[in-house]
């Protein structure tokens, strides 16, 4: 991938992450002859990417927010590394724009878009605003942020009609959201919106929609250079969700056309050329009754971004890396082809009916294999699963020629798989591949928690 582009490859990055996502950003960088820099907490030292990185630093203790999160230890990290750039993989300083903004002032390469796309993107209002003027179709809804005019938000919500969704414009990982069924409830929902959104993102902008009742969600990725060169991969399906969090998700989404993927796929494309886009990013949609409604972008690699690396042979976190080190993208549209089915589970460390975290050692963990099977963990026998962190511990992924097949390898793989000494949701995934609804394809966003009772 490096040959002939004439771009020296970045020489050494800095991992600002933990747990299977750093792992997964280790192995792209030694394939590509790139020195890794693993950061990690006191309660990490035994990670699999700590023990194999060409560098460790212990930043802080076990509290992210002293360590994952403490950006001048990161920076510093850096510094005594000599390390030309920073990956920020997935949660904790993906996202956040004042970090990017500090890593490339202090003259290192943020491995992500610039830091005013993450800006923009990262309020929700702001990112609405210039999605609806690049043509890309959002939620009905309020244009721009809610007023204090009681009497204006309530003829807004009357012309949505009931119910709506009150969100706050910093809000992320599934809060800062209140639904609203009935015009008594809508003032007081705002208030609370946005006294929540004020200690908890110190952003007291809330904004609001038209509550979709039956969407699925589906999303769309990109990989774009900064140099005006833009691809999509086509489209996932994250639907089957508890907590607004992801629990499966697949690649392409049941029932989806080629015309539609080509036509969401061009205008997320132009949207990327006119904010000027750099790396892997993800625009998010709601899915309803045949028409896609944008609901916000992620600039960073996702969770689930493996789908769409088994349908479209494309290693997106190598390009991730290649982008950074200022290549262009050389895959063209036309290049791009979807070949089968694949099929994500997420196996976290928790308690398979009533979700509570379990952390604890690891007394045995064998992988699943065979054919079409992928499996992105840090895990190995003997290791600890800390209690502070989120307790995504693999991810299993089934390619095949079509969904049935996908279906049938992840069956046999889940049935394999052995993790000892800790609870996992394992079970929970097996169930749901049992039912005839999942089997069909294309449920909606309620469906699993209508059926673990929770609604
Ligand atoms: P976050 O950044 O917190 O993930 P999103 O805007 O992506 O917030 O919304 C998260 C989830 O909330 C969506 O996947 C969907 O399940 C639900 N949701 C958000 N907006 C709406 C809406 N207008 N109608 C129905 N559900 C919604």
């Amino acid at each position: 991938m490096t040959k002939n582009s004439g771009v020296p490859p970045l020489e050494k990055v800095l991992i600002a992450n933990r747990g299977e996502i750093a792992l997964r950003i280790y192995r792209a960088c030694r394939e590509l002859g790139i020195k890794t820099v693993a950061v990690h907490s006191t309660a990490d030292t035994s990670l699999k990417h700590v023990l194999l990185a060409d560098e460790t630093v212990c930043i802080g203790p076990p509290p992210s927010q002293q360590s994952y999160l403490n950006m001048p230890a990161i920076i510093a990290a850096a510094e005594v590394t000599d390390s030309v750039a920073i990956h920020p993989g997935y949660g904790f300083l993906a996202e956040n724009a004042d970090f990017a903004e500090r890593v490339e002032e202090s003259g290192f390469t943020f491995i992500g878009p610039r830091p005013e796309t993450i800006r923009l993107m990262g309020d929700k209002v702001s990112a609405i605003r210039a999605m609806r003027s690049a043509g890309v179709p959002c939620v009905p809804g309020s244009d721009g942020p809610l007023g204090d005019d009681d009497a204006e938000n309530l003829r807004l919500a009357r012309s949505l009609g009931y119910p709506v969704i009150i969100k706050a414009a910093g809000g992320g990982g599934g809060r800062g959201m209140r639904v609203v069924h009935s015009e008594a409830a809508l003032l007081n929902a705002i208030s609370i919106t946005r006294n929540e959104a004020r200690s908890a993102f110190g952003n007291d902008q809330v904004y609001m929609e038209k509550f979709l009742d039956h969407p699925r969600h589906i999303e769309f990725q990109v990989l774009a250079d900064g140099h005006g060169n833009a691809i999509h991969l086509g489209e996932r399906d994250c639907s089957m969700q508890r907590r607004h969090q992801k629990v499966i998700e697949e690649a392409p989404a049941p029932g989806i056309t080629e015309a539609q993927r080509r036509e969401m796929g061009e205008l997320c494309v132009e949207a990327c050329r006119r904010i000027g886009y750099r790396g892997a990013g993800t625009f998010e949609f709601l899915y309803q009754d045949g028409k896609f409604y944008f609901i916000e972008m992620n600039t960073r690699v996702q969770v689930e971004h493996p789908v769409t690396e088994m349908v479209t042979g494309i290693d997106i976190v190598k390009w991730q890396l290649l982008i950074a080190a200022g290549e262009k993208l050389r895959i063209r549209q036309k290049d791009v082809e979807w070949r089968g089915h694949a099929i994500e589970c997420r196996i976290n460390a928790e308690d398979p009916t009533t979700f509570t975290p379990s952390p604890g050692t690891v007394t045995l963990w064998h992988a699943p294999g065979g054919p079409g099977i992928r499996v992105d963990s840090h895990l190995y026998s003997g290791y600890s699963v800390p209690p502070h962190y989120d307790s995504l511990i693999a991810k299993i992924i089934a390619h095949g020629e079509d969904r049935a097949s996908a279906i049938a390898r992840m069956t046999t793989a889940l049935n394999e798989v052995v993790v000892e000494g800790i609870k996992t949701n394992i079970p929970l995934h097996e169930e749901i591949f049992q039912h005839s609804a999942f089997k069909t394809g294309g449920t909606d966003i309620h469906y699993l928690e209508k059926r673990l009772g929770l609604k």
